[in-house]
């Protein structure tokens, strides 16, 4: 077992303190409509928020870092060989991520397990990258919080956050875990998973219309309703981080920031406007980051062809506030990394 403790050297700190990291790969994309099917969830999100990123100069190609897929050694920390193998049959996972089954068998050259099992390895990346480098980190995928041990649904398969939380308890000094839940529905997969370990807590705000979980609870649920004004959303935000952080201390933070909760979104209707939305992330980001916690944000939920616009604005205002990008060292043979260090002594 390796250990992966906090870097806290000041040479490192110097280097990538007050730096966000990014981790994204290509694979991470589906273009649903060249297999002709459809879902409300845009499969294209992540390279419409890298793109934008490249477009606009926040960030250059070499920023990005991309994970490994999850392996089953990793996928088994959480979920059941049973549902693992369900995972593998395609139609079964189709189902689990709501493909309408009006389409038909989905292709074979369709590899969407692949694409998460990639997804939540980007998350599992993060969490050592966050904890390790003590800053914050993007993954522009992850956050399934509907997955179960041995059950999925709404567009949740893997439960990436759980699978992370086991591996870093393994792997790092990380033992208090926070996961503030900010996506419009709540997250049953987490309940079911955490609800009785004490060393996670679970936050939630979500809409009242949305419970299907028989009685089973978060650390603490927050409900709101349609009605509800934005100031009001960002003031339940901002009292239950200030009340839940310093008395739970977590060592780790968990950050899932679903859009769906903006005006746009086709599926939730809190109608929360842009710069609420920004708002909201950056109170997480004051109540957690900037008071010395590592971070990982996962994108969540977010419906319709406007929801990657919220998560990009996000991480763009991250990258101004904090520093953009951290990278990772190149990969490089010993013999070379000695011959580097020779000519340019670093
Ligand atoms: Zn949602």
């Amino acid at each position: 077992m390796s250990s992966v403790g906090r870097d806290t050297s000041s040479e490192q700190t110097a280097k990538s303190q007050n730096k966000i990291f990014l981790i994204y790969h290509d694979n991470y994309n589906v273009d649903l409509s060249a297999f002709g099917l459809r879902h409300q969830f845009d499969m294209l999100k992540p390279k419409r928020i890298h793109d934008e990123l490249l477009r606009q100069g926040t960030v250059e190609p070499d920023d990005f870092i991309a994970p490994s897929p999850l392996t089953g050694d990793e996928l088994r920390l959480v979920h059941t060989d049973e549902y693992l193998a369900k995972l593998e049959d395609r139609q079964a996972l189709a189902e689990i991520l709501g493909l309408p089954q009006e389409y038909g068998p989905i292709p074979e050259s369709l590899d969407l397990l692949n694409v998460f099992l990639l997804m939540s390895g980007g998350t599992l990346l993060g969490t050592k990258l966050a904890y390790s480098r003590g800053a914050p980190v993007f993954n522009l995928g992850g956050g399934y919080h509907h997955a179960q041990t041995a059950s999925g649904g709404g567009y949740c398969a893997i439960n990436d956050v759980a699978i992370a939380i086991r591996e870093a308890r393994r792997t790092t000094d990380i033992q208090k875990c926070l996961i503030i839940d900010l996506d419009y529905h709540q997250g049953n997969g987490n309940i079911e998973i955490f609800s009785r370990d004490e060393d996670v807590f679970t936050f939630s705000i979500h809409a009242h219309n949305w419970m299907t979980l028989g009685g089973k609870q978060n650390h603490r649920d927050v409900e709101t309703n349609f009605k509800i004004k934005e100031q009001d959303y960002l003031q339940l935000v901002e009292e239950h981080l200030a009340d839940i952080v310093p008395r739970f201390q977590p060592d780790f933070v968990f950050y899932l920031a679903g859009s769906d909760p903006h005006y746009a979104d086709p599926l939730g209707n809190l109608g929360i406007s842009d710069s609420g939305m920004l708002k909201r992330d950056l109170i997480v980001m004051e109540h957690t980051y900037e008071q010395g916690l590592p971070v990982l944000c996962l994108l969540a939920g977010g419906y319709g062809l406007k929801s990657w616009l919220i998560h990009h604005q996000f991480i763009r205002e991250a990258a101004r506030r904090y520093g953009c990008c951290g990278r990772l060292p190149r990969s490089r043979s010993s013999i070379w990394q000695q011959l580097w260090q020779m000519l340019w002594g670093h």
